[in-house]
């Protein structure tokens, strides 16, 4: 499969046609255990050693709906502005396929958890743009394939094929938007927009890693075009797996000039899915299933799902703040310029820095901290941020450290790297490891006679009046205090005892 041979210019893609987007989002769900069974749902394990006889479909294994999912489900849709359904049932999605050990995948389909809500998207330049949502409903992740000895890893070509079930059975909520029109020239730009502020969302609701690389969210992105003034939609296709919020916007990008292409030679566009490919062009899948081919039924293993309304009371009341109008407010509190925040957002800091400060630090000495040293560590570690062992209280521990004078920045940051070392609390690293500033100049006096006995042809020269030749001395104290002095003081103290003071 080549790159389609001519793509329409965008600027006369969009003289005649309307673009027509929807999508469609899954989300993994964070939550401990899998979706009907008691197994971890922890990504990156061995396969198949997060498996049992509910998540493999062995006969006779009955699944138990994990209560935790399902309240996230409402979470999510809660902010997402959706009507939460007072009763619905599971249904049964038949189909065979080798990463789906039951040959059905249990989903909801015309009973979904929430319906019709929206979210309010923001935009670069400041503006907002709605995005209808129509529904969030629940399932569970099938396992993961992994194709060896063909060039792409597809299945074309491959000579084995290798089945890992950890995650078959994952907690899954798939968000499918209604169609967005109206959007002109911007719909790559606002399908990006869309998929960030869905994934800040999901993060600040703390339901999911949202993480797109490792496929804690995924989004199928479905174009069609529609002659300017039409009034019907033209027939779309579905771009599969689109694994980066970069993508996204190509991949819209993309198949509007393919498609236009297609229409202006006198073709129809085939109603299909299509993969995404990395270099930023797609190529036809298979051609769309019909939902009768599913033979959806109600799944008779499971109770129906009738959430109360005290429930559903109880959690809005933790539905947080938007998190990019949260953010604006905090960029303001702290007096930031928007590249300064940018850089904070983008190194995923905001919240930990926000976190910092609540536990008593000053904004910049938390920024400082998260947005570069510990950056640093995170990068080196090749973890996010988030995932480093030490907790904005620590941090926020080391910097009253310093600012009650017991560190310098210098011998803060052995500190932090002791409590990232996994050494104890701030407080104990700094013991352990004998890092305190020493303000007590009895003890440095003493260092520091040590040092001139042991360089007595260099105290003469000082005694001589050559100050230059201190240094020596200084280094050698700043050795021996393990750079806990402080070296102006120690200058002073050693010229004082050469009789240069
Ligand atoms: P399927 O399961 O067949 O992919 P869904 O209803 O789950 O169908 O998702 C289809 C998505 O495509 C929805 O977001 C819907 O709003 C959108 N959509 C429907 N028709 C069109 C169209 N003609 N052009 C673009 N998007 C469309
Ligand atoms: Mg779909
Ligand atoms: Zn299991």
């Amino acid at each position: 499969m080549s790159v389609a041979a001519e793509l329409v210019d965008y600027d006369d893609v969009l003289a005649a046609y309307e673009p027509v987007m929807g999508m469609e989002v899954h989300v993994e769900l964070s939550t401990a255990t899998k979706m009907f069974c008691g197994c971890a749902n922890r990504f990156g394990a061995e396969p198949n050693t997060q498996v049992c006889p509910v998540c493999l479909g062995l006969p006779g294994s009955l699944p138990v709906l994990n209560e935790a999912a399902v309240e996230s489900a409402i979470r999510i849709g809660l902010a997402l502005n959706c009507q939460i359904a007072p009763w619905g049932r599971f249904a049964r999605k038949n189909y065979f396929y080798p990463d789906q050990p039951k040959n059905y995948q249990i989903s909801q389909y015309d009973e979904p958890i929430a319906v019709n809500g929206y979210l309010d998207v923001p935009l670069d330049d400041g503006t907002t743009w709605r995005v209808e949502i129509e529904r969030a409903h629940m399932e569970e992740d099938t396992g993961k394939l992994t194709h060896l000895g063909s060039d792409t890893g597809r299945i074309a070509g491959a000579t084995t094929s290798l089945a890992d079930y950890n995650r078959a059975g994952v907690p899954l909520i798939e968000i499918v938007t209604k169609p967005i029109e109206g959007t002109g020239e911007r719909a790559p730009e606002i399908a990006r927009a869309y998929v960030t502020a869905l994934r800040d969302l999901l993060r600040a609701l703390d339901v999911s890693d949202v993480r797109m690389d490792q496929g804690s969210m995924r989004c199928d992105s479905n174009v069609s075009l529609k002659p300017k003034g039409a009034a019907e939609f033209g027939t779309r296709t579905e771009t599969k797996n689109v694994n980066s919020l970069k993508s996204v916007e190509v991949a819209v990008r993309y198949e509007m000039r393919r498609q236009a292409a297609v229409l202006q030679a006198g073709g129809t566009v085939t109603q299909e899915t299509r993969h995404f490919h990395e270099d930023g062009y797609t190529t036809a899948g298979r051609s769309k299933e019909t939902a009768q081919d599913y033979r959806y039924f109600p799944e008779p293993d499971l109770e129906p799902i009738a959430p109360s309304d005290e429930l559903v009371d109880r959690l809005r009341a933790t539905i947080p703040e938007l998190p990019w109008l949260a953010r604006k407010r905090i960029q303001q509190d702290w007096g930031i310029s928007d590249e300064v925040m940018r850089d904070l957002v983008n190194a995923g800091a905001v919240e930990l820095v926000a976190a910092t400060v609540a536990h008593g630090a000053s904004s910049e000495g938390a920024r400082a901290w998260w947005g570069n040293f510990l950056v640093q560590k995170a990068n080196e570690s090749g973890v996010e941020l988030d995932a480093l062992p030490i907790t904005p209280a620590q941090v926020a521990a080391v910097l009253k450290l310093v600012d009650d004078g017991k560190l310098s920045t210098k011998l803060a940051r052995q500190v932090v790297e002791g409590v990232l070392a996994g050494e104890g609390e701030p407080e104990q690293v700094m013991e352990a490891r004998g890092l305190a500033l020493v303000r007590d100049d009895s003890l440095i006096q003493a260092a520091v006679d040590e040092a001139l006995a042991a360089n007595p042809d260099i105290a003469e020269k000082i005694r001589g009046g050559k100050v230059q030749a201190a240094g020596a001395v200084v280094g050698a104290v700043m050795k021996a205090t393990k750079g806990s002095a402080d070296a102006a003081r120690v200058r002073e103290l050693v010229l004082a005892a050469c009789g240069q003071g």
